[in-house]
C-alpha cells in the first residue's frame, strides 16, 4: 500500500495551511481517487490559478471560496479539472505514485 506517501509531502511548502479540512485528509482522498481512477494520474495540459469561484474542487469535493485559490486544470481525457490550490498540488505531488 501507499501509506507513506503523505509523509513524504511538504505540506509546509505550500505556504499556506487550509481551515476546512486536514492535511492528512485531503490527502487520503486524493490517494483513494488516484487509486479508484476518480483523479487522473497523466499531468494536465494547461494549469490556471485564480480566486475561487464557489466551485466543487475535485479533490476534497469541497466549494473552492473566493479566499482560496482555485487551480482549473486542462486534461486531455476528462476536460477541466477544479482544484483547490493546495489539493492541485498533493495532487500533483501523488499522482505519478502508483498502487
Ligand atoms: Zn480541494
Amino acid at each position: 500500500m501507499m501509506t507513506d506517501a503523505c509523509r513524504h509531502f511538504p505540506a509546509h511548502d505550500l505556504g499556506y495551511t487550509t481551515s476546512a479540512m486536514q492535511e492528512d485528509e485531503i490527502c487520503s482522498i486524493i490517494r483513494s481517487k488516484l487509486v479508484d481512477g476518480e483523479l487522473p494520474h497523466e499531468k494536465c495540459q494547461m494549469t490556471w490559478f485564480g480566486p475561487g469561484t464557489g466551485q466543487t474542487c475535485v479533490a476534497c469535493t469541497a466549494p473552492i471560496a473566493p479566499s482560496d485559490v482555485e487551480c482549473e486544470c486542462e486534461h486531455p481525457d476528462r476536460g477541466v479539472l477544479r482544484f483547490h490550490r493546495q489539493c492541485f498540488a498533493m495532487w500533483d505531488e501523488m499522482r505519478e505514485v502508483r498502487a
